[in-house]
């Protein structure tokens, strides 16, 4: 895999308007996340854009008595009011830097909720739809890799309000520089009193602050115009730089010799990160250019505004406290105008990230979500039916499902089986409402489920699917699926899945995290000790339907055959589905689903079924007996 050039990735610009919309947009986010943090941002930047003039103010008075009137008591006094509004000043200045500090540090977490937030509340749909998650690895890797993070809006937001507290402290300070004059005995220096050289003055002055920041901002489209080219770069290193620190894969490396990948890429001087790649040639080329320029245009204006004060005070305008005064305003004011304006720019060049962050949090659930409430009295009495059930997952031309037609009984045990990819799964989604039928209707005693409240209808499922994950919390807190648990409840729900030997050789019982990843003491559990704590984590739920999806596929034959046989016992008075691959552990289900090429073949016990030679069922059975047979 090579990395794209920028310019094939360049992002167009979005207008002012827009640019506002969207910054507007991510303030009033976080503040309805933390409302307190923007207070904060707000007090702190505002504290630390006037503290400089009050100081630059009160040193000029001084300097200004002491090449004046040199009178002591007031030289005295100004002295103690300088220090005592630095002392005052720093105390304020430390206590709400901690408060600063503290909500800038938690931005970081902030923007990751954000997204996860949006992440949990997804129809599950969307959250199975890869193109969802490719999206969301984009906006992770600008954030991360490229700094294109909603988060930075919180900065332009800081620099902006700072850059107008700053014009109002400056011009506060500055602004006698230009109305003060040259007294008549100055000769042709009281041409600096001319309104018009006034007016070229304050001209020269924006215009050079500007062009400062201009290239400033240029700089800034180069790097965004890369991010794309960036976040691959990011994702190659974070593929080959790590190879190398990967335990899952160090057996691979070593058996297949993968580390020439890793030699190949390391030497590729031409990688983002390397000497030739995209960020050193702009850096060495022309993002190198711009700020040299931009410090070309500093220094100009440094000049311009040393030559016209010191003239105005040469002429006799006003003595050395002002030159100070206006010297130390004027470079204060022009940094914090130049970083406006360089912010402004920066500003628009990130709204087309802020608005693919937009585009991400913007996309709407489609799924129905009824209101009506479970029937509490019908406890664990509930039916369920599939009526002419089709489905096709989004995005695909093919029917994974078709025509589905079944009902489950209260108690019933159900088999499902079937081939790979024959529909099993997708059926045990659709009943759980991850997904919602193509075609057709599902019903829960009589009524369709899309009318349930959503959370209720989940509420009744107790689900092992094929791809289940624990987390790396305790044991207990994986059973319970929750901090505080009911331990004897836990110890049951372990000893009827089978893991009641494996519990006791563990020192720390149920405390045991289940990876090193939070304890050292952790212990890594085996597939099919997975696969108990995750049927335990099913009955601890004890809701009403019980669905096990290839439960026992990593367990050894010795652990299966004694989950089931006690299966009817550990499921109690349960509606159980089965899915499983082995037809011998189907036996004991008093209903039997075949599932082929998505439709329902056959239905019914495992004896009825055994008599339809030319069906689906009989050829699955002998087709496995054989192979066990033939082994
Ligand atoms: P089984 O559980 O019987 O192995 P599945 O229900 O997983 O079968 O799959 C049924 C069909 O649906 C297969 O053709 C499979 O490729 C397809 N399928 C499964 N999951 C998805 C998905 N998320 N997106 C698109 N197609 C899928």
């Amino acid at each position: 895999m090579s990395e794209k050039t920028p310019k094939k990735a360049k992002k167009d610009l979005l207008s002012w308007k827009e640019t506002w919309i969207q910054c507007l947009r991510a303030l009033k986010l976080f503040y309805h996340y933390r409302p307190n943090m923007l207070l904060i941002h707000t007090f702190y930047t505002i504290y630390t854009a006037l503290t400089p003039f009050v100081n630059i103010f009160l040193s000029a008075r001084i300097i200004e008595e002491l090449s004046g009137d040199r009178d002591p008591q007031k030289l005295m006094l100004l002295v103690l009011l300088t220090l005592g509004l630095a002392a005052l000043l720093s105390f304020i200045g430390a206590l709400t830097r901690r408060q600063f500090k503290v909500e800038d540090q938690f931005l970081f977490c902030l923007e990751r909720q954000i997204r996860a937030d949006k992440m949990l509340r997804m129809d599950y749909c969307l959250v199975d739809d890869t193109k969802i998650h490719e999206q969301l690895d984009t906006l992770e890797q600008y954030c991360n890799g490229a700094g294109r993070s909603l988060r930075r809006v919180i900065w332009f937001y800081d620099m902006i309000l700072s850059g107008i507290v700053s014009l109002f402290g400056g011009f506060s300070l500055s602004i006698s520089l230009f109305t003060s004059r040259v007294p008549e005995s100055a000769g042709r220096l009281t041409a600096l009193n001319h309104p018009l050289f006034i007016v070229l003055m304050i001209g020269l002055l924006l215009a050079v602050t500007y062009l400062s920041p201009i290239f400033i901002v240029k700089a800034d489209a180069v790097w965004s115009k890369g991010a794309n080219s960036h976040n691959l770069g990011n994702r190659l290193f974070g593929f080959y730089g790590f190879l190398g620190h990967k335990n899952n894969v160090a057996g691979d490396v070593r058996m297949y010799r993968q580390e020439a990948f890793c030699e190949k890429y390391n030497t590729d001087k031409k990688g983002t990160f390397y000497s030739r790649g995209y960020y050193a040639m702009q850096a060495r080329g022309a993002v190198g250019m711009y700020y040299v320029a931009s410090t070309i245009f500093s220094v100009i204006f440094t000049g311009v505004v040393y030559l016209f004060v010191c003239s105005k005070a040469w002429a006799g305008a006003f003595g050395l406290g002002m030159v100070t005064q206006y010297i130390s305003t004027i470079s204060k004011l022009s940094g914090k105008v130049s970083s406006l304006f360089q912010v402004l720019g920066q500003a628009r060049n990130h709204a087309t990230f802020l608005k693919m962050n937009f585009d991400f949090l913007d996309i709407e659930n489609t799924m129905i979500q009824g209101d009506l409430h479970l029937d509490k009295s019908s406890d664990k009495k509930y039916e369920i039916e599939f009526q002419d059930v089709s489905f096709r997952y989004p995005g695909s031309e093919q029917y994974a499902l078709r025509h589905v037609n079944m009902k489950l009984r209260v108690g019933q045990r159900l088999a499902v089986v079937g081939q790979n990819g024959s529909g099993k799964t997708t059926f045990i989604k659709l009943l759980c409402r991850l997904y919602d039928p193509t075609e057709g209707v599902i019903l829960l005693n009589g009524t369709d489920i899309r009318q349930y409240n959503y959370e209720e209808y989940l509420s009744i499922f107790s689900v092992v699917f094929q791809d289940f994950r624990l987390t790396d919390f305790t044991l207990g807190q994986n059973v319970a699926a929750k901090e505080e648990y009911d331990k004897t409840h836990v110890e049951d729900c372990l000893c009827k899945a089978g893991f009641d030997e494996r519990l006791r050789e563990l020192p720390l019982g149920m405390e045991t995290y289940l990876t090193k990843n939070f304890s050292d003491e952790g212990v890594d559990m085996s597939g099919g000790e997975k696969q108990k704590i995750a049927l335990a984590r099913t009955l601890y739920k004890n809701a009403p339907f019980i669905i096990l999806d290839e439960p026992t596929a990593a367990l050894d034959p010795i652990a299966e055959a004694e989950i089931y046989s006690r299966f009817n016992e550990i499921i109690e008075d349960k509606t159980a589905i089965y899915i499983s691959h082995r037809l011998s552990s189907c036996r004991f289900c008093d209903g039997i689903l075949v599932f082929d090429k998505g439709a329902v073949v056959q239905q019914g016990s495992h004896d009825s079924l055994m008599q339809d030679s030319s069906g689906k069922y009989h050829e699955l059975w002998f087709a496995q007996a054989q192979y066990y047979a033939n082994n």
